[in-house]
């Protein structure tokens, strides 16, 4: 007899009004294998120990355990700046909630798990590319320690998914702190729909900050959070690639990997995303989107005041403060990674040459970083001297700092998830090897140690590798 699974679910956005979800179960699978399952994952949300073929019945959304009570969340959101009054889970469905081993309430979710109502033409389903993409990047940086929903499972559902061609699918499970986006505000502020706005408000707040005093407070620590989070995503050379509204959260965590990638070369305006034409998401745009984010945030929030009218303008103040957090949170990621503790004034102006001259020599972002502790940051450059030239400046500054090299080897990872390994390790799987996604999980899951044995991981591309764009 088949095992079931025990889960131990505690669900609390099944009980807000209707209006904010839809109930209903996965579309089963044609023949559920498991690929990827994150045992510590599992183990902290107090998933009990199953075998294969258990877990991958239930997170391919082909069992429906105990206790879960699927549902499509409904969000709205603006797409690279336009206004989509409805959207929604249309692939995804949340499975339920648990209360993890700290006592932190997760979000248990299928992605790739059928159509929902709010699947438009779309298939309500993933093909295994995007599901392993989604899983390495989340786990990387998760792994860097950066806030983001993080991966539990990856199952193979058995059927084949139409894009350009017949690609394999799958289903991804991801949890997250929350699902709660922009674009869930943005949808019942447009609605005029008073009383969904006030429960989801109650519901994040009690949720994220139950410290939070009322709406404009509420706004200040998610743009606190937001800021931290952008300055620290170009810490690392993070492109989310579609930082729409709905793929913003009120946690602050990262979401939503779909055509996101790690720089290379290091250049502000790289894109990598197939879908971002004019560049809107580019690397050293995402600090401005941000704050256009929480604009759109800030609207949606409004409705909550007493007095809508009186507080556009401390609202405005609050979103107009927003770069100067975000620049103070970049000063003080990017002067870690370059060994000082504390930025002191003429700091930001030293890694800011660093980066121009970085980017005059096709420097690679993370090897010239990683290298700055290991002395060989300057092979990174086309031109030595322009780094040597920086570097004489640069020790004359560590002199006064304690322990430059400790701060710059936990700021400076000396492995990412590069993309032209992720490519290799999803063609390999669709060719049935799942061997290079699993040596670079295991690899990436200890990103700031020196692995001697995966070097090969680390390097750079060589140009017939590079990826040039990444699509979701
Ligand atoms: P994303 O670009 O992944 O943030 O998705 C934007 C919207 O499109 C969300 O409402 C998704 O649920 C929906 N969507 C994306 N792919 C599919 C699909 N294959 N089937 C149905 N809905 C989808
Ligand atoms: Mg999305
Ligand atoms: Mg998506």
């Amino acid at each position: 007899p088949a095992m079931t699974l025990s889960i131990p679910f505690d669900n609390s956005y099944a009980a807000l009004p209707d209006a904010l979800y839809s109930r209903l179960d996965p579309t089963p699978v044609a023949r559920p294998e498991l690929m990827a399952w994150n045992a510590p994952l599992g183990d902290a949300l107090g998933i009990a120990r199953a075998d294969d073929a258990t877990l991958a019945r239930v997170f391919s959304g082909s069992e429906v355990p105990r206790g879960a009570a699927p549902l499509a969340q409904i969000y709205a959101g603006h797409q690279f700046g336009q206004f989509n009054p409805q959207l929604g889970d249309g692939r995804a469905l949340l499975l339920g909630e648990v209360i993890d081993r700290t006592g932190r309430r997760r979000d248990i979710q299928l992605k790739g798990s059928g159509p929902t109502p709010y699947s438009r033409m779309g298939d309500g389903r993933a093909w295994l590319g995007p599901v392993l993409r989604e899983y390495l990047v989340s786990e990387a940086m998760h792994a860097m320690g950066v806030p983001t929903t993080r991966a539990l499972a990856a199952v193979r559902t058995g059927e084949t998914v139409l894009r350009e061609a017949p690609l394999p699918g799958a289903v991804l499970t991801r949890v997250a702190s929350s699902h709660i986006r922009v674009g869930t505000f943005q949808i019942f502020a447009a609605r005029r729909d008073a009383t969904a706005l006030e429960a989801l408000y109650a519901h994040t707040v009690e949720r994220h900050y139950p410290d939070a005093t009322d709406p404009g407070d509420l706004l200040d620590r998610v743009i606190a959070r937001q800021a931290a989070l952008v300055a620290q995503w170009m810490s690392v050379g993070f492109i989310h690639g579609v930082m729409n509204t709905d793929n913003t959260t009120l946690s602050g965590e990262t979401i939503d990997y779909g055509p996101c990638a790690f720089l290379d070369a290091y250049h502000p305006d790289t894109v990598f995303s197939s879908i971002d034409r004019f560049g809107r998401y580019g690397y050293a745009n995402q600090a401005d989107v941000i704050v256009w984010n929480m604009a759109q945030l800030a609207t949606a929030l409004l409705p909550l005041m007493p007095d809508p009218e009186a507080a556009v303008e401390p609202f405005t103040r609050q979103v107009h403060a927003m770069p100067d957090r975000i620049r103070a949170e970049w000063e003080r990621r990017f002067a870690a990674k370059i060994g000082i503790a504390e930025p002191l004034a003429g700091d930001a102006a030293l890694v800011t040459d660093l980066l121009t001259r970085m980017q005059a020599n096709q420097a690679d972002f993370t090897t010239t970083f990683r290298g700055l502790l290991t002395g060989t940051a300057r092979d990174a450059f086309t031109d030595r001297s322009a780094f040597d030239d920086w570097a004489t400046g640069w020790r004359a500054r560590l002199a006064d700092e304690d322990a430059p090299e400790d701060l710059m080897a936990r700021s400076n990872p000396a492995f990412i998830p590069r993309n032209h390994r992720i490519e290799e390790a999803i063609t390999a799987a669709v060719a049935g090897d799942d061997a290079p996604f699993h040596r670079l999980r295991e690899v990436l899951a200890r990103p700031y140690e020196d692995q001697p044995e995966a070097a090969d991981l680390a390097r750079t591309p060589l140009p017939e590798e590079r990826v040039a764009a990444t699509f979701c």
